[in-house]
């Protein structure tokens, strides 16, 4: 089956959450394959440590040097030659001849029947191979410390010279969506810049008659535009170039201005609003004249009906390239959970990520969930611990699509899947934690 957007089989039947991922992925592949003529998607640039945050990584970063770089002391203790150890509890009594701290090496030769007192860090001295932590010795003077011979085993408290990266091996791999810790590898090797894929630009709008900016008075019936602030927070998270379209009104004139004027600055644009049964054929009349876009009705709740494929490319757009376009449902819930489901994992892949799907956990239901088979849930809960200290989650009051409250409460999706029915309290479910993802 060929999951082009326009599959008349996507239309009249509701898609299961992974033929839609399918899908996209499949689309999201081709427009990579496409791009490489042209390109400008594959574009790196060089960034230093403190910009590199959340950017992909583009080539592997090669080691340039062994961590660590010396042989060194794990713990805080006393540095000897390990041909004394033995299986019996005999004692065994070694000199003290001084002390290395780190960054301050002992120059010295340390032989047998001798030891050396050594900070954690500090590089072993030569002729020793072994550190028992200073807890461990039974007697301790200034001059001399005594322990029993099976108090430990040769080589132990030792960390080796490259046993954390090689020179010349890959430290980090081409395609990481960088974190925290790899800014410090990247930092422990000596490397200050990054080279990154470029920025994705995202162009995000709401379409709605009924949206009102912050600025502006809420007359009878009209909402403030929300969805576009938590896009702006989810988009943030991935460090990419956001471009807001603002508030388009519900009139195909505006509506198909407000999208080729996106196509033209943007790799993605992102609307919300504008595909629910009342209000999709408005918007597929313009869709055909500017792409290629199916109109999904996805087995999920929330999040039900969503519009994705791509936007030609517009008269004058210089590379001219597709626009990769997602007609995401209007709700405030629906937004964040199709973001997450769909939108997250096929702008890493766009970007090229090596690793897309964000993780899952699973905890114990504290309560039972009413749930239906045939379509994927997310439920908006909270991840702590039962009495036992065993991972348990509780949903966040009401769940309705609109209701952003219980998403901001939350700080976890309970991911119920497509053939799973009701939930008992106290079974395991699915968990996507919001924090690092949403
Ligand atoms: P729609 O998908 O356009 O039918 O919208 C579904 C629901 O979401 C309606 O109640 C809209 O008023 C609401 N909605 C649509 N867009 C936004 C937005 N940008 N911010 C807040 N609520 C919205
Ligand atoms: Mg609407």
């Amino acid at each position: 089956m060929k999951h082009s957007p326009n599959s008349p089989i996507l239309l009249t039947s509701s898609l299961h959450v992974d033929e839609a991922r399918k899908a996209i992925s499949q689309l999201v592949n081709e427009l990579i394959e496409e791009s490489k003529a042209i390109g400008d998607l594959a574009d790196i640039e060089t960034v230093s440590l403190d910009q590199a945050i959340n950017r992909i990584l583009a080539n592997d970063l090669l080691s340039p040097i062994d961590v660590p770089a010396a042989d060194n002391s794990a713990m805080d203790g006393y540095a000897f030659d390990s041909t004394c150890l033995g299986v019996s509890d005999a004692t065994v009594s070694l000199k003290i001849m001084g002390t290395a701290f780190a960054g301050k090496p002992y120059e010295g030769k340390i032989n047998p029947g001798k030891c050396l007192k050594i900070m954690t860090g500090a590089v072993m001295p030569a002729g020793c191979d072994t550190v028992i932590p200073q807890e461990f010795t039974s007697t301790q003077t200034e001059t001399q410390i005594e322990f029993p011979q099976n108090q430990l085993k040769p080589g132990e408290n030792r960390r080796l010279r490259g046993e954390d990266l090689q020179e010349g091996k890959p430290a980090i791999s081409a395609g990481r969506l960088l974190r925290p810790s790899d800014l410090g590898l990247a930092a422990s090797l000596g490397i200050s810049t990054l080279i990154v894929k470029r920025k994705l630009k995202v162009a995000i709008l709401s379409s709605g008659d009924e949206l009102r900016s912050l600025d502006q008075p809420l007359d009878a019936g009209s909402i403030y535009d929300s969805n576009r602030y938590s896009l702006t927070g989810l988009l943030n998270r991935l460090n990419l170039e956001i471009i807001d379209c603002g508030i388009v009104r519900d009139d195909p004139a505006s509506l198909k201005k407000a999208f080729i004027d996106a196509a033209t600055k943007a790799d993605v644009l992102i609307s919300s609003g504008g595909v629910s049964v009342g209000e999709a054929d408005f918007t597929k009349q313009i869709m055909q004249e500017l792409g290629d876009v199916g109109f999904w009705k996805i087995a999920m709740r929330p999040g039900r009906p969503m519009a994705f494929g791509i936007l030609k490319p517009v008269a004058g757009k210089s590379p001219a390239r597709k626009t990769l376009f997602f007609g995401l449902p209007g709700n405030p819930v629906a937004v964040m959970v199709t973001f997450y489901q769909f939108v997250r994992s096929a702008l890493l892949q766009l970007n090229g990520a090596n690793q897309t799907e964000p993780p899952i956990t699973q905890a114990i239901s504290e309560a039972a969930i009413r749930k239906k088979p045939g379509r994927t849930e997310f439920q908006r809960a909270i991840l702590g611990r039962n009495a036992d200290g065993r991972p348990s989650v509780r949903l966040t009051g009401s769940q309705g699509a609109g209701i952003l409250r219980s998403m901001s409460e939350a700080n976890c999706f309970v991911i119920l899947a497509h053939d799973q029915g009701n939930i008992a309290a106290g079974d395991w479910v699915d968990v996507a934690l919001f924090d690092g993802l949403l």
